[in-house]
């Protein structure tokens, strides 16, 4: 049975695919909450490269052994899944001020649906600033080197995904 004293942060995101600055903010998150759900958004609107069911398949493979970690996937509104997840917080990611501007709406919407969930930022490691899941697609399309952006779990996923 779950623990009322444990403090429970949602992490939603695209994961489309994981990468190294998604696990940095993971890591550093681990360090506040007692548990973390990873959550994949099914946000069709967005043309993932990888169903979620793939992306869960990911994440499964990279978390492995990851204690305190929980992966899954919603759907609908983030707000209403964190409720029902009983979560104390969102993780949310920054990079640089670019995230800002949208992050800030997001947080002030979801606190207008719910004010008892807060959104905790934290800021990513300096050498993940320019990185995000978008320019590894590309890289790894044009068959280009993305060591160090993502896990080699991840890589494996995309030369599949793209053929080679
Ligand atoms: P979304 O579609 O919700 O933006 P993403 O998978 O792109 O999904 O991002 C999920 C979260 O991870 C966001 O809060 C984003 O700012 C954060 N994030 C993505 N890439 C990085 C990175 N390199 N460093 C820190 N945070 C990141």
């Amino acid at each position: 049975m779950a623990d009322k004293n444990q403090k429970i942060a949602i992490y939603p995101g695209s994961f489309d695919p994981v990468t190294n600055g998604h696990l940095d903010i993971l890591e550093r998150a681990l360090k506040i909450f007692d548990r973390i759900i990873l959550a994949v958004g099914d946000n069709p609107g967005k043309k993932p490269l990888f169903t979620v069911g793939e992306r869960l398949g990911i994440l499964r493979a990279v978390c492995k052994g990851m204690k305190n970690v929980e992966i899954d996937s919603f759907s609908g509104l983030m707000i209403e899944y964190a409720k029902q997840r009983n979560a104390d917080a969102i993780i949310r990611g920054l990079r640089a001020v670019s995230d800002f501007d949208y992050e800030f709406q997001l947080a002030l919407m979801n606190r207008n649906l719910d004010c008892d969930i807060e959104t905790v930022f934290i800021m990513t490691a300096e050498k993940y600033v320019y990185l995000n899941s978008g320019i590894v697609k590309e890289i790894s399309r044009y068959n280009g080197n993305v060591k160090g952006l993502v896990p080699k779990e991840v890589d494996s996923f995309l030369m599949k995904k793209f053929g080679r």
